[in-house]
């Protein structure tokens, strides 16, 4: 027998462990596997299709096989500036646009390429801090509470800069902000996002707009701080939540274009690593940005069902004392179980690690726990992604309620409760699930 090799791992990679998403995901497969009924609230996976039209393009295209240039294919960097113009009133061109293989990988290049301290929420995405851990840079977390929805506060986010200007002067400082927020579910309006731009351009901070739920806003009301602060904001967007392609691995930035500098920087560290994303998905990706009707129309059936969903689970939760706030976007609720301490603590679980093994062995319902966010790990607290139904067939019942209804603009309040039982029955049943655990944890 030869000897294995001596282990050599780089410090900063130590004690990594898979993205906390991806290994409740694996936990719940396996338990399906085993026979065991899971409700799938972990990972945040559209549950919708991708639109038909942008499918076929993809067909069309599936014999393209060249690299394509590491910016990405440049009609595809036009029309994600002009969804961009059109959406959300930025001013930008095909030259301020850089193309990825998902957005997550576009964070870490910037997080590589930007040398700076990164400043985020608690609670924010479970990937941010992990990046910045193996690039080996400091984590500073700005502490939010339920009281304001999970959201950033200009006043904390003032405090939190001028210590860190005390503790390592004359570094530079990198914020992001995450709205519709992954895990809380809450949005920042304009008022919010136009104080926190006051902040941020006090302090020269560069900031990290990740609106990768941006189209996924309940009401169509996504406003972007580049608005705001059009000379430091960067905006990440993509494929994967609005369009339902998360595997299909598209993501975008669009940079001020004073900052063509960090671009090209990031282009050529691109150019050293993937090189560029995949050819076919660039092509259908043109055709998901370049929207119109058809597109249109899927968005407005996505967002009524998540929002009438999303709406119903933060009422029946409330109503259990089960703490979360109205959501605003996307597909999270991010679930106080604070109020049933004590019963939580007779029954052995003191921190949220240990109340997410519970719930998933006495429940079957995988959900997160808020620690993987960057909560303290004592707090009871829980993010559950209302995801575990049939988009396909939700999307098309939706449309013909709307359809019957005219198309209305509050459309989502017409999806009562028997179409979510109907189209969203795992979901329903979760809530259930969850809410009667509760109130016997040790039974
Ligand atoms: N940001 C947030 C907040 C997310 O939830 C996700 C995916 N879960 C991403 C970024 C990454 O998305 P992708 O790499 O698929 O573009």
């Amino acid at each position: 027998m030869s000897k294995p090799l001596p282990t050599h791992l780089d410090p900063r990679v130590r004690g990594l462990r898979d993205s906390a998403t991806i290994a409740i995901n694996e936990r719940s497969n396996a338990l399906l596997d085993a026979g065991r009924d899971i409700y799938k609230l972990g990972l945040g996976q559209s549950p919708f299709p991708v639109p038909a039209p942008v499918v076929e393009v993809l067909r069309a295209h599936a014999h393209e096989k060249d690299y394509l240039p590491v910016r990405g294919l440049a009609p595809l960097r036009a029309a994600v500036a002009d969804f961009h113009r059109r959406r959300e009133g930025i001013d930008c061109a095909a030259e301020d646009v850089l193309i990825g293989p998902g957005s997550k990988e576009l964070i870490f290049l910037l997080q590589l390429v930007y040398g700076a301290d990164l400043l985020i929420p608690a609670p924010s995405w479970v990937s941010y801090a992990p990046q910045a851990t193996m690039l080996g840079r400091y984590v500073h977390h700005i502490p939010t509470s339920a009281e304001t929805g999970w959201r950033l506060q200009p006043e904390r986010l003032d405090e939190a800069l001028r210590q860190l200007a005390k503790q390592h002067p004359g570094r530079a400082r990198l914020l992001i902000l995450n709205y519709p927020c992954n895990p809380t579910g809450t949005s920042l309006g304009p008022d919010a996002l136009r104080a926190i731009a006051a902040v941020a351009r006090r302090h020269q901070l560069l900031v990290l707009s990740d609106e990768i739920y941006g189209e996924l806003h309940h009401r169509g009301q996504h406003v972007s701080i580049a608005r705001d602060y059009p000379e430091g904001t960067i905006i990440a967007a993509g494929l994967s939540k609005w369009c339902g392609a998360g595997g299909w691995r598209l993501g975008s930035m669009v940079f001020p274009r004073s900052m063509r500098w960090l671009l090209d920087a990031m282009a050529s560290a691109a150019s050293e690593t993937y090189t560029s994303a995949s050819a076919p998905i660039q092509y259908a990706a043109v055709r998901a940005f370049r929207g119109g009707p058809e597109i249109d129309r899927y968005v407005e059936d996505s967002r009524a069902v998540v929002a009438a969903l999303g709406s119903w689970m933060a009422a029946r939760l409330n109503a259990a004392s089960l703490a979360c706030p109205e959501p605003d976007g996307g597909f999270y609720l991010f679930v106080s179980f604070e109020p049933h301490r004590a019963r939580l603590h007779a029954s052995d679980i003191h921190d949220s690690k240990a109340l997410c093994e519970r719930i998933l062995i006495d429940t079957g319902v995988a959900i997160l726990p808020a620690v993987d966010f960057g909560r303290p790990d004592r707090e009871l607290i829980c993010r559950l992604a209302y995801v575990d139904f049939d988009g396909a067939s939700a999307l098309t019942a939706a449309a013909a309620v709307r359809a019957s209804n005219g198309d209305g603009a509050d459309s989502a309040d017409t999806l009562d409760e028997a179409f979510l039982r109907r189209h969203c029955p795992r979901v329903c049943e979760a809530t259930e699930r969850l809410i009667h655990w509760v109130a016997k944890p040790g039974a």
